[in-house]
């Protein structure tokens, strides 16, 4: 008996140890997109419009975030050659699209403020109530005061951290330093807008890299990391090409068993999602010790993992590690302050942000 319970806990233990490396079972993942106008504010769809082209396209979620408004009371426009046209608001359309783990519509504002004559912009998640720009008189001090008032307002919602620092590099706006002090958890690493400059210029960093220094500032100061996600920041539903702010560039994929506000609010503060331009992902693993991820392949395509991370002592992050094909793993040393892994693929994204944009994936920052 002993002999055979020691040989099967043995066995137990290979299957245990060797079971971490096998791809895992598909996740549910819930496709939403966390940013978008319509006729309430700048964008040229109505709000049913809107609605329905995120639900034909297979999204599971879709924030309506005008500027500085809510999709609630009375809002008349003058468009498409007609006057006086009452906008519909999003509680008397969104029993036309909801179904229940299929499709799911939130309330959402972007705080649309400015200081030092630069936009600040933020998103807040889930909203009961319109928050007004909080305002201050630099640049960090508007962020930090709206990150304050959109968490407070956001308390009485049950979802307090949801607030996203948008587009940083709109108008060159922010620093990384701003989003490192910000206090919020989440920006925009990724925005489809054809004016937010993503990748920074020649002097000027990029989403990313301010991504990078911002983790680092934290981890220094014992402060939450900050997550990354991909938004459309969907304007124009008229014509599609580059250039137009159109639906369709950068969405978020949540991993929860569940599509309701509350389920997809505690699986992004928990990291537990990625950023996605067009790659797939069937799973990923991201804990102290490793990354692990298990691209979903298309045919003819080509994929690249890079691990981003930042080392103890040094000045700067690099890429720690680099592996290619559809599955790819980091262990982590413990030398690491963060990682995180990005996936570029060789598949050219159909109406990109930018000419000759590749498909990529973003995973959130782990510490070890
Ligand atoms: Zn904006
Ligand atoms: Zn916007």
């Amino acid at each position: 008996m002993k002999v055979h319970s020691f040989i099967l806990s043995t066995l137990l233990l290979i299957v245990t140890s060797f079971g971490c490396d096998r791809v895992p079972e598909s996740a549910i993942f819930y496709k939403g997109n966390l940013h978008t106008h319509s006729y309430w504010s700048d964008g040229n769809g109505f709000p049913g419009e809107v609605a329905a082209w995120y639900k034909d396209q297979g999204y599971h979620f879709l924030a309506v975030t005008d500027h500085n408004i809510l999709q609630e009371g009375e809002k008349i426009v003058n468009v498409r050659g007609e006057e006086g046209i009452v906008l519909q608001e999003l509680e008397s359309y969104r029993s036309d699209f909801e179904e229940p783990g299929k499709f799911l519509l939130i309330h959402g504002e972007e705080i649309s403020d400015a200081a030092e004559r630069k936009p600040v912009h933020l998103n807040g998640i889930n909203l009961k109530k319109m928050v007004p720009p909080a305002k201050g008189a630099t640049v960090e001090e508007c962020v930090i005061n709206n990150v304050k008032a959109i968490r407070e307002a956001l308390k009485e919602s049950g979802t307090p951290e949801w607030v996203i620092i948008n587009h940083p590099n709109f108008g060159w706006a922010l620093k990384w330093t701003d989003l490192a002090k910000s206090g919020a958890r989440f920006f925009e690493v990724f925005n489809g807008h054809p004016g937010v400059r993503n990748y920074g210029d020649s002097i000027r960093p990029s989403t990313e890299e301010m991504w990078d220094q911002a983790n680092k500032w934290r981890i220094d100061n014992d402060e939450p990391l900050l997550l990354g996600v991909a938004t459309d920041d969907a304007h124009h539903y008229d014509t599609y090409k580059v250039g137009r702010a159109n639906p369709g560039r950068g969405w978020v994929m949540v991993r929860t068993g569940d599509l309701a506000v509350n389920t997809l609010y505690e699986a992004m503060v928990n990291a537990n999602y990625y950023c996605s331009t067009g790659v797939e992902l069937v799973n990923f693993k991201a804990d102290h010790k490793r990354i692990q991820l298990w691209v979903n392949p298309e045919e003819g395509v080509e994929y690249t993992t890079e691990f981003v991370g930042w080392l103890e002592g040094s000045d700067e992050p690099e890429v720690l590690k680099r592996v290619d094909g559809a599955e790819a793993a980091y262990r982590l040393t413990g030398k690491e302050l963060f990682v995180r892994a990005r996936v570029i693929s060789s598949k050219i994204k159909d109406n990109p942000f930018a000419e000759g944009d590749q498909e990529m994936a973003w995973l959130q920052p782990v510490t070890p």
